[in-house]
Order: C-alpha cells, then sequence, then structure tokens
C-alpha cells in the first residue's frame, strides 16, 4: 500500500456480522465525501476478525450494496488474511509491558463489579492479573484458564481535536484496561483496527460518536506501536424523526430493503449527507454534487434525525428529473407499455419507479373508473363529445359550451370517470396516452 503525506486516507470498516443499514451507509458516505472532497482516496475494510460471527455472505452483500450506491473504493482488504501482522503487534507490546494476560473468568469480572458497585467504586478492573506471580499463571494454566490480554492505558488523560466533536479528553483513568485478545486467541476489533491504520496511512477516522471512548484507548495503541494517531471525526448517531432510537428498526432500514422497496441510491445519500447538517435537506443527483458541499463544519452535535416520509419525498424529486433512458430497464422489467411518452407523462406522479405499474394498469388495462350519480349525465356528455381526434382542451371547451359545469365540478368527474383517481397526471396526457375509444367507454361507465 503505497501513501503520499499529503494525500487524505480514509477507510470504512464494516465487520461482516449484517447487512448494512442507513446508520453505517451514513459513515460509509461520510467516509466517500470527505476522500472525493479532498481528491482523497477510499479504502473498504472488511472488519472480519470475529470469524465466527461473520459471513461471506454479509460480505458480498456490503460489496454489492456499496456497488448499488456508487460508493466505489479504491483499495480493499480483509482483516481475517492478516492475523500473523497482529500477532507481531500483539508481541511487541508484549515485549514493551502494555499487554498483559489477565485469567479472571467473566464470573469473577461481575463480582469484582458488584463489590466495587457496593464500595461506591467505579467498575474499573482493578488490574490483579498485574499482579500475578510466575506460579499463580501456571496454575491457572494447570486448571485449563487461558488468559485473554488487556492493553496497559496510561491513566493520562488523552486529548485530541476532533473535527466535529472539537476539543475531547478521555480520562483514561476512568476506563478498564481493554481487552484487545480474547481467550480463545481471537482479536477484538480495537488492535487490529490501529495496527490497520498505520499500515494504510490512514489520515482520518470518520465513524460514529459510540466510538469516542475507544478512541482515548486507542491512540493510546497508535502511540505504543509507534504510530502517529490519525485526526478524528466522530459523527452523532442516528435517531428516528421523533428522536427515538434506530435500533430496532434497523432490518428494515438495511440498502437491501429499502432497494427492494424500490428508493434510488442519491434519495438515500442525499437525505444521509444531509441530516445533521446546517444545509437544507435536497435532492442531489451526483455523490460529486454531495462532495462539493461536504464538510465537517457543517455537521452539528445534535443527533441526526432519519424521517422516512423525508425519504419518499426525496425520492420522487429524483424520479421527476429521471430520462427515460435512466429508467426504461427498470419500466421493462415491470412490464410497462407506453415507452418514453407514458413515462414523462407519469414520472410527477410517482415516489418510486414501481408505481409506474400502477399508472400504467390504469392506462393500458381494462378497469372502469368512478362515476358518481350526479355527475353521469355529464359523463355522457362528454363521451358524445369526445371524437377521435378531439384533444382535451378541445373537449374542455365543448364541455363548457353545452353544460353549466366548470372549474373543479367540470374536471374531477372527468379525472375520476378515466382513471379511478383523484390525482394524477395532466387529463390531457392521459387522454392522448389512453387514447379516444377507452375514454368514451369509461366515461359511459363501462369496463375498458
Ligand atoms: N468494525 C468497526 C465497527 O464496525 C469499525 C469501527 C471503526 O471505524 O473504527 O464498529
Amino acid at each position: 500500500m503505497s501513501t503520499s503525506a499529503s494525500q487524505t486516507r480514509v477507510r470504512f470498516a464494516p465487520s461482516p456480522t449484517g447487512k448494512l443499514h442507513v446508520g453505517n451507509v451514513r459513515t460509509a458516505l461520510m467516509n466517500v465525501l470527505h476522500a472525493r472532497s479532498t481528491g482523497g482516496i477510499f479504502i473498504l475494510r472488511i472488519d472480519d476478525t470475529d470469524v465466527a460471527r461473520g459471513t461471506q455472505e454479509n460480505e458480498d452483500a456490503i460489496r454489492d450494496d456499496l456497488t448499488w450506491l456508487g460508493m466505489h473504493w479504491q483499495e480493499t482488504f480483509s482483516q481475517s488474511k492478516r492475523f500473523s501482522l497482529y500477532d507481531e503487534a500483539a508481541e511487541k507490546l508484549k515485549e514493551i509491558g502494555l499487554l498483559y494476560p489477565a485469567y479472571d473468568t467473566a464470573e469473577e469480572l461481575d463480582r469484582q463489579r458488584k463489590l466495587q458497585g457496593v464500595q461506591g467504586k467505579p467498575p474499573i478492573y482493578d488490574r490483579r492479573a498485574l499482579d500475578l506471580t510466575d506460579e499463580q499463571r501456571a496454575a491457572y494454566e494447570a486448571e485449563g484458564r487461558q488468559p485473554h490480554w488487556r492493553f496497559k492505558l496510561s491513566g493520562n488523560p488523552v486529548t485530541w481535536t476532533d473535527l466535529v466533536r472539537g476539543e475531547q479528553t478521555v480520562e483514561t483513568s476512568s476506563l478498564s484496561d481493554p481487552v484487545l485478545i480474547r481467550g480463545d486467541g481471537t482479536y477484538l476489533y480495537t488492535l487490529p483496527s490501529v495496527f490497520d491504520d498505520i499500515e494504510s496511512g490512514i489520515t482520518h477516522v470518520i465513524r460514529g460518536e459510540d466510538h469516542v471512548t475507544n478512541s482515548g484507548a486507542q491512540i493510546e495503541i497508535f502511540r505504543a506501536l509507534g504510530g502517529k494517531e490519525p485526526i478524528f471525526a466522530h459523527t452523532p448517531l442516528l435517531v428516528d424523526k421523533d428522536g427515538g432510537k434506530l435500533s430496532k428498526r434497523l432490518d428494515s432500514l438495511s440498502m437491501r430493503q429499502l432497494r427492494d422497496e424500490g428508493y434510488e441510491p442519491m434519495a438515500i445519500l442525499s437525505l444521509l449527507a444531509k441530516i445533521g447538517t446546517s444545509d437544507p435537506v435536497e435532492e442531489r443527483f451526483t455523490i460529486k454534487q454531495l462532495a462539493e458541499e461536504f464538510s465537517f463544519s457543517k455537521i452539528g452535535r445534535a443527533p441526526a434525525r432519519f424521517d422516512d416520509a423525508e425519504l419518499r419525498g426525496l425520492n420522487a424529486k429524483i424520479l421527476h428529473e429521471m430520462t427515460y433512458d435512466q429508467v426504461k430497464e427498470r419500466l421493462d422489467a415491470l412490464g410497462v407499455e407506453g415507452g418514453e411518452q407514458f413515462w414523462l407523462s407519469i414520472r410527477d406522479n410517482v415516489e418510486v419507479v414501481d408505481d409506474a405499474a400502477g399508472w400504467n394498469a390504469t392506462l393500458y388495462a381494462p378497469m372502469a373508473g368512478i362515476i358518481e350519480a350526479d355527475d353521469k349525465a355529464f359523463c355522457d356528455t362528454a363521451a358524445e363529445l369526445l371524437g377521435d381526434d378531439t384533444d382535451w382542451s378541445d373537449l374542455i371547451r365543448k364541455l363548457k359550451d353545452n353544460t353549466d359545469r366548470k372549474g373543479k365540478g367540470l374536471f374531477m368527474p372527468l379525472r375520476k370517470a378515466l382513471t379511478g383517481r383523484n390525482h394524477g397526471p395532466e387529463m390531457g396526457r392521459i387522454l392522448a396516452l389512453m387514447g379516444a375509444d377507452r375514454a368514451r367507454a369509461r366515461l359511459r361507465g363501462e369496463t375498458a
């Protein structure tokens, strides 16, 4: 991996333990936007050190979703291929006395925390493992206990200037020494992440604010490994529109689901780029545009509110600008007829592309419209006045001359009789697309 001193290098580092959802896509997006706005490199790192919980299927889905969203990476690698490197880093920490074995069982740690609670002390690991003699360690191992390994924090405050949160201090004296290696020898994400950030020359770590405390400990690990810590940017978490937790809904807000529901990548990205920032939430058509507008200084400290209705609204606006060529394949897959004329006529009236199928059925499949009793005679008159070559404005003129109807009382019965709905595309376009025969029949109340 080559690095040049001045180039921005960022990474998105998902664990393949689940599918991508709006929360982690937002983190990925912030990384992409920062890279794009500074001419930097975006790296996709798969944090699959937890071999038991991660799956290849999830990893494939992550790559597929990012590609669908248009968030292309310039470099990628998986942590599961790099265990020997992490072992070397761990050895180095052991040699300098900063990684120490601990034999405490989960029950023992739990008991210790309860005791601390009773004594009014904070639940911080008391480092009893540091006092073990060689004999005591040997005795534990003879019992069959495998040590887990903890990083020895300095106990000093760690400070950094966060691009979103400003001056930050984490008091390492208030943290338990973090476990870097589990009893079964597997790595938690903490050490591999720091090692890889150093190795990949990461300049900025952009991630959710749930990692702020980790950053305090990780900065000490960066330094212990002889690296320089990157610049950090911790973004506020996503909440729902009422400020409640999104966590329960994350399955339904996975990219798989949103894609199935017909959302456009740029609707999702426009929303995720703008919520929680000082910019208005508006549709954007390219990642380039979003990158041009991106700045950490625009990101607020309050949680970003994710509102499904806002997503639908953006989706509709994006569809209103979509050319026929951009949607042709999807319309064909839906079996939609009518070609470009049809699409241009209905695109202002759909929220997702699939809605086109409904309009297609309205225009080209037999159905009866809605005719209220009071409108029956009026609609019959309209049927009589509608000749094969009468266009919409001709028809309206003739109806004004021949009946006493005007305004809504004139238009609405026609719309309901022809489409069965109160809202929709311009009636002139509808009439042209459905043709006079079908329109006359529907005006007469027939199924056509
Ligand atoms: N794999 C970690 C996570 O998904 C990465 C966090 C980070 O960006 O450092 O939480």
